[in-house]
């Protein structure tokens, strides 16, 4: 036995401490830094076509954008606009004065050998978001958001043998938005929750299609470790490399529980840099402080400033739509619908406007339609892996379906049969009912001689009902459905045949 040691073990901040062990409370500290490519038309400095994803290789170029020596770069405003327009969606201020900055550094994939950035003055500062974490609501600051342009795309191939890379530059000078947050996050899944929060605010702004497997939105995140008592404090390890939201909580996980490690076993860790290896679910040591870039950055010589006006600022914000948060609050206060309800239906900015136009001000309607909308229409882009734009059911046909069901016209059956062929043939929910008989039969004398074969031709499950099993009455019911193709009035239906089995008993 050894004496004069300390044991130690890692516990959850919360737990308690045990007898004769003294712990480390770890506290995890992480900070992120989101690159998103803007969806301006055209690219930062130039006129080329932004919409590089779908190109042939290198036909998005010109002299600009392939660093040719003497091209001159031209801010694009509406780059310059959607960025604001992220600062003030992030609670950002934004400063009257900003300035591009040149971050130098020699890489394949950079055409010009510098990337033009920006450094001390970025478009938008001092934010923070909300969003709701593992444990409840949360806030992130958000440091800064900054313009630059992206880098060429390196293409790595072989043959007999022999590696070479490829360089496509139509990706060269897109625009792209640096957004970092203050290190105020505490948990992996909180990374992951904030993150998708971040890009749901992107999409509804319209500035970016944040889809991560295209590299549309890509994600750094900073993980430090430190004890709760202060007294011991970890090296920030930034990690590169995740290419979902799952590889970014997965990445984070990893980390933490190497870090934690290596200070209760007393190895240095060290500031580095590390690159997640998504099959092997390891991070590994890509380049450590000592051989940090230094980018000496120095202002854009061919660039002039940004002066915005508090004016300018004011028409960015007029353009700015409802906003993920206040559209659900809206959606649970003006439509009485509950809380997840709203968070389904204001998920994306599409289903959220698809809502709105079938309710169309009736608030009446509105609970048929979130029922419809997660229920139906969400069953019907799952199966078929269609976004809601790609529904061929209008926001009217939807309500006319609805008002359908409403009247008594035909049976909540029948109106999900009419759903899928409006949107496999385009006609209109009346056309289909008149064509497919669907109306709902309510007439009593109707239903009565179906009613009627029905318990004739079920003899065993009218004894069953007989002998106190009320609940075969549900499976008579059905049979009844079957035999009008779902279009008896099912209150009618039931009445009648409730009154048939007392009457033969
Ligand atoms: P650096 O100077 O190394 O770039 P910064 O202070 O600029 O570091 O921060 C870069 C990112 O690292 C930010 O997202 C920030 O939130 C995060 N960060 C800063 N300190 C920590 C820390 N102790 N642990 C985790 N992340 C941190
Ligand atoms: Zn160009
Ligand atoms: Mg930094």
């Amino acid at each position: 036995m050894e004496l004069g040691h300390a044991i130690i073990a890692v516990v959850r901040p919360g737990d308690r401490k045990q007898h004769g062990v003294s712990y480390v409370e770890f506290e995890t500290i992480i900070g992120l830094e989101v690159h998103a490519q803007l969806l301006t038309r055209s690219k930062m400095f130039c006129g080329c076509s932004a919409a590089y994803q779908a190109a042939e290789p290198n036909t998005h170029t010109c002299p600009v954008c392939l660093g040719l020596p003497g091209a001159l770069p031209v801010i694009n405003r509406e780059a310059v606009a959607a960025t604001v327009m992220t600062g003030l969606a992030l609670g950002c201020s934004i400063p009257s004065y900003s300035k591009f900055d040149r971050k130098n550094y020699m890489y394949p994939d950079l055409m010009k050998g510098y990337q033009i950035s920006q450094y001390d003055l970025p478009l938008c500062v001092a934010g923070a978001v909300e969003f709701l974490g593992v444990d409840g609501p949360r806030r992130v600051g958000i440091r800064r958001v900054h313009l630059e342009e992206d880098t060429a795309r390196l293409v790595h191939r072989s043959a007999n043998g022999r590696a070479y890379s490829l360089v496509d530059a139509n990706r060269s000078g897109v625009p792209l938005i640096e957004i970092v947050t203050e290190p105020d996050l505490r948990s992996p899944e909180d990374a992951r929750l904030f993150l998708m929060t971040l890009r749901q605010i992107l999409r509804y702004l319209g500035v970016s299609t944040g889809n991560m497997e295209e590299g549309a939105f890509r994600c750094d995140a900073n993980v430090s470790q430190r004890s709760i008592d202060g007294t011991i404090v970890g090296p920030k390890v930034e990690i590169k490399n995740m290419n979902s939201f799952r590889a970014v909580e997965r990445a984070v996980s990893y980390e933490v529980e190497r870090q934690r490690a290596a200070l209760l076993r007393g190895e240095p860790l060290v500031q580095e840099t590390r690159g997640w290896v998504d099959e092997q679910g390891v991070t590994v040591s890509q380049r450590t402080k000592e051989f940090a870039e230094d980018y000496r950055y120095f202002p854009e010589p061919d660039l002039p400033p940004i002066f915005l006006t508090d004016a300018d600022v004011e028409e960015i914000r007029q353009r700015m739509p409802e906003l993920p948060a206040a559209r659900r609050a809206r959606f649970v206060e003006q439509f009485g619908l509950s809380e997840s309800e709203a968070v389904l239906l204001t998920e994306e900015r599409a289903v959220a406007d698809y809502f709105e136009a079938t309710v169309d001000g009736d608030v009446a309607i509105a609970r048929a339609a979130a029922n419809w909308i997660t229920g139906e229409i969400f069953a019907l882009m799952r199966d078929r892996g269609l976004t809601i734009d790609a529904i061929n059911v209008a926001p009217a046909q939807l309500r006319r379906l609805i008002a359908l069901v409403d009247a008594g016209t035909i049976t909540l059956r029948s109106a999900k049969e009419v759903l899928i062929a409006v949107h496999e043939t385009g006609s209109d929910p009346d056309a289909l009912v008149a064509e497919r008989g669907l109306a709902q039969v309510s007439d009593a004398a109707q239903l009565e001689a179906v009613v009627r074969t029905v318990l004739a031709e079920n003899p065993a499950a009218v004894a069953d009902y007989r002998k106190g099993k009320k609940a075969a009455i549900g499976f008579l019911l059905g049979q009844v459905m079957r035999h009008l193709r779902g279009t008896a009035n099912p209150a009618v239906a039931r009445q009648l045949l409730e009154q048939a089995l007392a009457e033969g008993a």
